[in-house]
């Protein structure tokens, strides 16, 4: 993934397994596999069937857990959570899976998206004697469940659940009990899966290949299944209604060997660089993607133009978080830490640029004068997926409207700010049928609010774009 010189952020991923001996370490595989979803901190709570156990910390998976800390995570159920913070700010408090003790028993929660109606809710509880410890949404959910007590927990979690509004993947565990839910439009991806006898929960299937599961089926939209002992129990929280699964996920976020609702994420996009490729074609010598997430579109609209494709641009895997990044004076030197371009392949040619989106535009322009300063004849930008103009509100940093190149600029004026001899995006009906092969309409695919301003939830008046929040 590129988020950093993109500014466009994954939201988080959930990982759990009931019925297995090694859970906590199962869990830190599954959630080493999501690590692209969130690297601000984790966490993985335990239960030997008597108690929960946590352990969280800010930073990767690496940084948080120890090989003796995972030891001490002994139990046959663990649920996990890759943070990036969206709602609420970074501190400890918000780091998930977040625990609640009472004197019937403990509840721990860990939760990928964002509530739309966040605020209103905890000024509701606030004003009825709550007193909310963290700044995170997921909170008010714990306290809703907690209010409800008098019902048996599944009745009262799916009680809660019918409260609140947004993008939900949730993943609750008891001492003897894990409870999985997704929202009523099914905007964040989650699956479930299994290992020999175990059960297994994910945000993407590329964690069930990483520790041998196998998948199962998508948890579907408004549902609860409650994880025990006894089996898988499926219960509904909301009737169902059209799936509107984020766009974004098949994209940019979701690793291209993870499978989204059945459909590969590496396919998908490669269908996207075919569909560019017939909607806005240009001569040209090579194609080349911008790593990792552009390359499998890229080689999507070579395959489709007949233009070689070459690795026209070299990632360095070795840039970590704590890495001393150059100046502001430095970088203007041509220091470059994160992107390389690879003269050999672009001196002299008429290149095209294929990138899965432009947020800022910033990074756009840096990479066109990157290949330009390496000899490139021609830069032509090809986007694999429509201008984002709309901020989101499900839990994704696609920055403020303000931020948002599209939101503000024709594409022509795009063209000359990013230095490109042509620009071209994909539009949103390419990218629907690109991801649904004709099985839905426009109207019924995907969510695509960031393109079409469409937000297939009412937004509260009260809502704030959760990165203005801070
Ligand atoms: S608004 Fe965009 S980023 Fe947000 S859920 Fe919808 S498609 Fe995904």
């Amino acid at each position: 993934m590129f988020g950093e010189i993109k500014s466009l952020n994954e939201e988080c991923g959930i990982f759990g397994v009931w019925g297995h001996p090694e859970s906590a370490q199962l869990t830190y595989y599954g959630l080493h596999a999501l690590q692209h979803r969130g690297q601000e901190g984790a966490g993985i709570v335990t239960t030997d069937g008597k108690q929960l156990k946590l352990h969280k910390g800010h930073g990767l998976i690496n940084d948080v857990f120890s090989q003796d800390q995972l030891k001490d995570l002994q139990g046959r159920a663990s649920i996990g959570h890759v943070r990036y913070a969206t709602a609420g700010d970074g501190g400890y408090e918000n780091i998930q899976p977040l625990m609640f003790r009472s004197q019937t028993g403990s509840l721990a929660l860990a939760h990928n998206g964002n509530l739309v109606n966040a605020q209103a809710l905890k000024n509701q509880l606030e004003a009825q004697g709550s007193i909310l410890q963290t700044t995170s949404d997921t909170e008010v959910v714990a306290h809703l469940i907690k209010r409800l007590r008098h019902l048996p927990l599944a009745d009262a979690i799916s009680e809660g659940l019918s409260m609140i509004k947004g993008a939900y993947a949730f993943l609750m565990m008891t001492e003897d009990a894990m409870y999985v839910a997704n929202d009523p439009r099914g905007l964040r991806p989650l699956s479930l899966g299994y290992l020999g006898d175990s059960w297994v929960v994910s945000s993407e299937t590329c964690a069930f290949d990483i520790i041998g599961a196998k998948y199962e089926r998508e948890v579907k939209p408004g549902e609860l299944l409650i994880i025990s002992d006894e089996g898988v129990e499926s219960r509904r929280f909301s009737a169902p209604i059209q799936r509107t699964l984020c766009s974004m996920e098949y994209v940019y976020f979701s690793r291209p060997d993870s499978d989204l609702d059945g459909k590969n994420v590496h396919a998908s996009r490669k269908r996207m660089g075919k569909a560019l490729a017939q909607e806005a074609p240009i001569e040209a010598d090579v194609v080349t993607g911008v790593p990792d997430s552009s390359i499998s579109a890229a080689i999507g609209y070579a395959e489709e133009a007949g233009i070689p494709y070459e690795l026209g641009l070299i990632k360095n895997r070795y840039v970590g978080r704590t890495f001393i990044q150059p100046s502001q004076e430095l970088r203007e030197q041509g220091v470059k830490m994160k992107l390389s371009p690879v003269r050999g392949i672009v001196e002299g040619k008429r290149v095209v640029m294929v990138d899965d989106s432009i947020v800022r535009g910033t990074t756009s322009r840096r990479i066109v004068k990157m290949l330009k300063d390496a000899g490139a004849k021609e830069v032509h930008v090809r986007i694999a997926s429509p201008p984002i103009k709309n901020p989101c509100y499900y839990g994704i940093d696609t920055s403020n409207s303000g931020e948002l190149i599209a939101a503000n600029h024709s594409i022509e004026e795009m063209e000359e700010i990013i230095g490109a001899d042509s620009l071209s995006f994909l539009t949103p009906d390419g990218l629907n049928k690109a991801i649904y092969q004709g099985e839905d309409s426009l109207e019924h695919g995907g969510c695509m609010a960031c393109f079409t301003g469409n937000y297939p939830t009412e937004i509260y008046p009260n809502t704030v774009h959760p990165y203005e929040k801070a």
